[in-house]
């Protein structure tokens, strides 16, 4: 905690200070043009990778980055995804995973979930096709970091089909008002994989910048991190 404090007294007297005029501004008013959606681990940073600024990203953090479909669950997640496609007008959602999720993990290999974590237990259960397609479609995978990677990115794709139940989506997908993109961090590599319908597969995105998806269910072509 202390470590905290001090970090922010260097905030306030370095970073603030250099940035008052942007805070100002924050002060009032926000108008983030991207929903990000990702999972609560501590090694992913929203705004370091992508380097945006405050003001940049409105951010919907949980374990596993889990959309529930629409009217399924009381959490804050519909209304956060509402509040920023019909107040805030965002134009992109990205859903972003990442390498070696605890959640993932979890789902695929936590058979002692219910005992010890009940609600992680229950808050997978949006995350229940991931592990069914992951464990029929790659029967011959016996890595468990590999079968980890592989539901990371199944999850992205699924969570992109629950997202888009949910009603102020739905309309602005139809009026083209909105895109939703699949990405995934590689935390060793500090890449990003985007998913790209056109070949079924999650590819850096430096290589291609059009990686818009409106979600689908499976990874076509297997996995690529
Ligand atoms: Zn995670």
């Amino acid at each position: 905690m202390k470590k905290l404090v001090k970090g922010l007294q260097r905030f306030r007297s370095e970073t603030f200070a250099a940035n008052k005029e942007l805070f100002e501004r924050l002060s009032t008013n926000q108008s983030p043009e991207v929903l990000f959606i990702t999972c609560s681990d501590s090694r992913i940073y929203p705004n370091l990778i992508t380097s945006a600024e405050p003001g940049e990203l409105f951010i919907l953090r949980n374990a596993g980055n889990i959309v529930p479909p629409y009217g399924t669950a009381s959490g804050g997640e519909a209304a956060t995804i509402e509040y920023a496609v019909e107040a805030l007008g965002v134009k992109d959602v990205i859903i972003c995973g990442h390498t070696n999720c605890g959640a993932m993990k979890g789902l695929l290999f936590g058979k002692d979930l219910h005992e010890s974590m009940p609600s992680v237990k229950t808050w997978l259960q949006y995350a229940e096709t991931t592990k069914r397609l992951v464990l029929d479609k790659y029967p011959n995978e016996t890595d468990p970091g590999t079968l980890i990677n592989i539901a990371v990115q199944e999850n992205v794709l699924l969570q992109l089909v629950h997202l888009q139940t949910h009603p102020a989506i739905a309309s602005a997908i139809s009026r083209s008002k909105i895109s939703l993109h699949g990405w995934v961090f590689k935390i060793d590599a500090g890449d990003i994989f985007a998913f790209d319908a056109d070949f079924g597969q999650f590819r850096p995105l430096t290589e291609h910048a059009k990686c818009a998806s409106t979600g689908r269910l499976y990874l076509s072509e297997g996995s690529t991190l």
